[in-house]
């Protein structure tokens, strides 16, 4: 039932003429407002500040458009990071801004991902204003045929010594090798289940087998090594009871709080959210924001069969 479901939301994500219909729709606005902040970069540090203030969370900000192959997207993309960034040096916000790498031109020009990459760390570093650590360009994963390119691109920002992370996926049966790498380096890296599914050859296939890698990549990221070669590790799930032993991990191999973090979605299990922050756990919301909404937000709705009364009343509120 929850397979057919989400594949039925997927599909509903996919079509244009359904995206055009639904983001003209007052009611669906506003059940995408629970997962998007708002069309511009204005909203997304609104509610950037409102998390911080209220509730003592950070954010990571991430301009949504998918599939994105022409030219005037991808400077539509760079713009809007570097106009987040310009904006940070200001605000008194500690701030992730997700970069995925076809966003910047992987798909269209990708001998200059590189410098566009670069150009925005550069951005991030001078908002940090000589403060190590509190903003960095994190790397989002796409599919598999892309993390070399992606892991490239990290090392190459960290080499120049600019603010950059890396997100790794627990779905990839390479994640492993390429975890023990950077916690060698001392870096810092998102660990997710993965949204993509790939051949056997490279990839887990079943939920329980995806789940018992997550575990074991969350010890190797919570280890006494990883701690003591300044590694920096971000469990970013939803998954309540992986974040409880990720806890404990964390308490039996002497990780002091905030040097360690907990991320999950804007609107996804927010009462998880709230209540890691209020036992003083550094966590960080992924808060999307822009104009092309509706793929991205009807995922999420699909995500939960509980979701499609949402759905159907924001579809009947016109
Ligand atoms: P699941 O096992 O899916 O869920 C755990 C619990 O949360 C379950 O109880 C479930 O019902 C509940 N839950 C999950 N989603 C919802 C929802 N929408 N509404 C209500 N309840 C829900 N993937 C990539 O491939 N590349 C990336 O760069 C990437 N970046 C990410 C960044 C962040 C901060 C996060 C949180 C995820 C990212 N993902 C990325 C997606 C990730 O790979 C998973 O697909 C997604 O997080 C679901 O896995 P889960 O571990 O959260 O938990």
């Amino acid at each position: 039932m929850k397979r057919l479901w989400q594949r039925g939301m997927i599909a509903l994500a996919r079509s244009s003429a359904v995206k055009d219909f639904m983001q003209g729709r007052d009611g669906m606005r506003k059940l995408a407002q629970r997962f998007v902040a708002g069309p511009d970069v204005a909203s997304a540090f609104a509610t950037a500040e409102r998390l911080l203030d209220e509730k003592g969370i950070r954010t990571s900000f991430y301009y949504l458009g998918e599939y994105v192959d022409r030219l005037e997207l991808v400077q539509e993309n760079v713009d809007q990071k570097l106009a987040i960034a310009a904006r940070l040096a200001d605000a008194d916000l500690d701030v992730h801004i997700s970069v995925d790498p076809t966003q910047i031109g992987l798909q269209t020009d990708a001998e200059q991902v590189g410098p566009r990459a670069r150009s925005i760390g550069r951005a991030i570093a001078l908002a940090s204003g000589g403060k190590p650590g509190l903003h960095c360009l994190m790397l989002d994963m796409e599919d598999a045929s892309v993390v070399d390119v992606t892991l490239a691109l990290h090392d190459d920002l960290r080499r120049l010594e600019l603010p950059a992370a890396v997100t790794l996926q627990a779905y990839l049966r390479r994640t492993e090798g390429d975890l023990i790498r950077l916690i060698a380096a001392g870096a810092k890296a998102r660990l997710v289940k993965g949204a993509f599914v790939g051949a056997k050859h490279v990839a887990f296939a079943t939920e329980p087998e995806i789940k018992a890698n997550y575990r074991k990549l969350v010890a190797l990221m919570l280890s006494e090594e990883a701690r003591e070669s300044g590694f920096y590790p971000i469990i970013a799930t939803h998954d309540d009871r992986i974040q409880a032993e990720a806890l404990a991990l964390a308490r039996e191999n002497g990780w002091p709080q905030s040097t360690y973090e907990f991320e999950m979605l804007l609107g996804v299990r927010s009462d998880v959210a709230e209540a890691l922050a209020q036992q003083g756990e550094r966590v960080r919301l992924y808060v999307p924001f822009g104009r092309d909404w509706w793929p991205y937000a009807i995922r999420r709705i699909g995500e939960n069969p509980a979701n499609g009364v949402l759905l159907a009343r924001s579809l009947l509120a016109r």
